[in-house]
């Protein structure tokens, strides 16, 4: 049985009261969402530090984000997401490298994020900055003793290998979102997966239905009642030798908390039924 845990800030978005939130529910391992930039320094770094220390949670991943993203559809997405943006990217590369201290601190041995929407031409200019500030992170995460994942779906599995490959450091992998595949139909999350099979380093189990027309967002649902073939995707990770947890991400919806934990029923029934 894989161990399986939850992005804590889907369950309270509150950075400090999730932690508490997250052990009241009975999770032990957890993926933490970005937080402020302002909180990576000060006071509010040591109250978020004190926070998840007293909570005894493992954070298994910490993900990095960055002010004024929007997630709210396509364009905003363009627009806000990732280490894409020319005129952001110098400000987040130093972002991205003030959350490797701030895990480091609390003994976070991986982080991950969305890199944006990637540009088309790899030989441009603008994919050779991207490579380059991957690159920039990545060594300084190594140096730390700690992986970057990059978050997957907002391009097929191809388009990410492709990038992993040309960034071209040992510890830069994935986190395998299955549905974002779905969600911005970009990919069939199977075959995803075995595209990607050695450098999925984490794991996230959320579900959705395809957008009607191209270049919108489809809809996110609880786990179970989606596109991802969740039996097959567990199978196949199970395989594959991936040993790490499964992460419950439910990002929106009116009842969060209850479709986190009937997601984690499902999972176990499903571990269950396969060994
Ligand atoms: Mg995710």
């Amino acid at each position: 049985m894989l161990p399986i845990g939850v992005v804590i800030n889907n369950l309270e978005r509150d950075r400090l009261k999730a932690f508490a939130v997250a052990t009241e529910e009975g999770f032990q391992i957890v993926h933490t969402s970005a937080v402020a930039e302002s909180w990576l320094d000060g006071k509010d770094r040591e109250l978020y530090v004190a926070a998840a220390r007293a909570s005894g949670l493992t954070i298994h991943t910490m993900f990095v984000g960055f002010d004024g993203q929007s997630y709210a559809d396509w364009p905003s997405i363009a627009r806000t997401v990732g280490l894409v943006i020319p005129e952001l990217r110098e400000h987040r590369c130093q972002v991205a490298l003030k959350y490797s201290d701030l895990a480091h601190e609390l003994g976070v041995t991986s982080l991950a994020a969305h890199v944006g929407f990637l540009p088309q031409d790899p030989t441009s200019t603008e994919y050779i900055a991207l490579i380059d500030v991957l690159r920039r992170i990545a060594d300084r995460y190594g140096e730390n003793g700690q992986t970057f994942r990059l978050e997957t779906g907002q391009e097929s599995a191809k388009e990410l290998l492709r990038l992993i490959e040309a960034v071209n450091r040992p510890n830069v992998g994935v986190n395998l979102d299955v549905a974002n595949f779905i969600l911005y139909n970009t990919d069939d999350p199977l075959h995803a997966l075995d595209r990607l099979g050695p450098y999925i380093w984490g794991v996230h189990c959320k579900d959705g239905i395809r957008p009607a027309t191209p270049r919108t967002l489809g809809t996110e649902v609880p786990i179970g009642q989606g596109e991802v073939r969740f039996p097959e995707l567990i199978r196949k990770l199970m395989a594959l030798g991936y040993s790490g947890p499964l992460i419950i991400e439910r990002e929106h919806g009116p009842q969060v908390r209850e479709d986190v934990r009937a997601a984690r029923e499902y999972l176990k029934g499903l571990m269950e039924s396969i060994s």
